[in-house]
């Protein structure tokens, strides 16, 4: 098949994984006969520093004509002013806007080899295979804001339909995995959660009855992901709650640097990234551990061109670089030696078959 993937390096790590995502898309793309055209734009600081904007207009238009976005990652201390009016996190933000992308996709699966790299037991860890699915597009990240000398607030706000669609999303998913959804909200205080809640009972009643509904309060989920993370399946929550309980999942996996995502809207075009920042604190030393951004990769396979074979190869060949003993700084045991993020690229490239 033919595609075009808008590769969006952004900064900090971002560079440096996104060129090792391209660089295993290329080799699928040798090994398995398609041809993917890539082409290269700008966002978040690299975007403010170039021309004063962190998402061009150029960058929104090669993001809406290609097949699929591959992104880095954006921010870092060059641009974190509090009170710029300008950051690099806004280009991110109105870029899943405006290619609404409301459902954010972040799989948590466990390499049975790295268990020693996290920070839980292993015998907590076995077994854990979930998706969190996080609202993208609404809530408090997206409200009004208002500040004064004295005073700021952040308006939260969802829609029944917002809720519908991102609860479809991932009941759908959890009746092709093991039939268990978690909603995860905050119902006892927020409004917006009571209308999250009552919009999720009404709707797995009525359209997904045979699949197994739990409903948590964040606080007891973020205690319950640590206490008994192999028993989720899929779970579903809104913006703000999926981006704190996502990255609290990934010590699951023992580093940040494992974990993809995909953010999809209605249409087949989605952005695809690593969970994590871009880690200023080893920006241009060549050690970002690329596998969250390949994984991410795969995905990008999977829902946007419909390569389900390829995607299986890709994150089998992750899967066995990794048992073959290939680690960046971020996974190493005490008693390994690191490898560098072209090594880690080189080694999944050698596995893929
Ligand atoms: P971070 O995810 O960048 O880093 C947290 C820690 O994890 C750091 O110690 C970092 O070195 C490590 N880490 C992250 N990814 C790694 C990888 N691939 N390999 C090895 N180690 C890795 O989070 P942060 O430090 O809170 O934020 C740094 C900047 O990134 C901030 O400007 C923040 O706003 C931005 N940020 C961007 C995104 C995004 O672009 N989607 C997400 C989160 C944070």
């Amino acid at each position: 098949m033919e595609a075009v993937i808008t590769l969006l390096p952004g900064d900090g790590i971002g560079p440096d994984v996104t060129a090792a995502g391209k660089q295993v898309l290329e080799s699928v793309a040798a090994r398995y006969g398609h041809a993917f055209d890539f082409k290269e734009a700008l966002i978040g600081g690299a975007a403010i520093d170039t021309v004063g904007d962190p998402l061009p207009p150029a960058t929104v238009e090669a993001c809406e004509q290609g097949d699929a976005v591959l992104l880095g990652a954006v921010g870092g201390p060059k641009w974190s002013d509090p009170n710029a009016t300008i950051r690099p996190e806004q280009g991110l933000l109105k870029l899943r806007a405006v290619l609404g992308v409301y459902a954010n996709i972040r799989p948590v699966k466990i390499y049975p080899e790295l268990a020693g790299t996290s920070p839980l037991r292993a015998e907590i860890l076995q077994g854990v295979d979930m998706i969190v699915i996080r609202e993208l597009t609404g809530g408090i990240y997206f409200g009004k804001k208002t500040r004064t000398e004295s005073s700021a607030s952040d308006l939260c706000e969802y829609t029944t339909t917002e809720v519908e669609r991102i609860v479809r999303v991932a009941a759908k998913l959890a009746g092709e995995r093991r039939g268990k959804l978690c909603s995860v909200d905050k119902a006892n205080v927020l409004e917006t959660s009571r209308l999250w809640r009552d919009v999720t009972d009404r709707l797995m009643a009525s359209e997904f009855p045979d699949i197994e509904l739990e409903t948590l309060l964040v606080d007891a989920a973020a205690m319950h992901l640590l206490s008994r993370p192999s028993e989720f399946d899929v779970i579903v929550t809104e913006n703000m709650f999926g981006d704190i309980l996502t990255d609290e999942a990934s010590m699951l996996a023992g580093s940040l640097g494992m974990l993809p995502s995909a953010s999809l809207g209605d249409g087949s075009a989605g952005l695809y990234e690593p969970i994590h920042g871009s880690a200023p604190d080893i920006a241009g030393m060549g050690i970002a551990n690329p596998c969250a951004t390949i994984a991410s990769a795969a995905l990008m396979l999977r829902h946007s061109l419909e390569l389900e074979a390829e995607a299986d190869a890709l994150e089998r060949a992750i899967a066995d670089a990794i048992a073959g003993g290939a680690r960046t700084a971020d996974i190493v045991a005490d008693d390994e030696t690191p490898i560098s993020t072209d090594d880690m690229t080189a080694e999944v490239i050698r596995c893929l078959n």
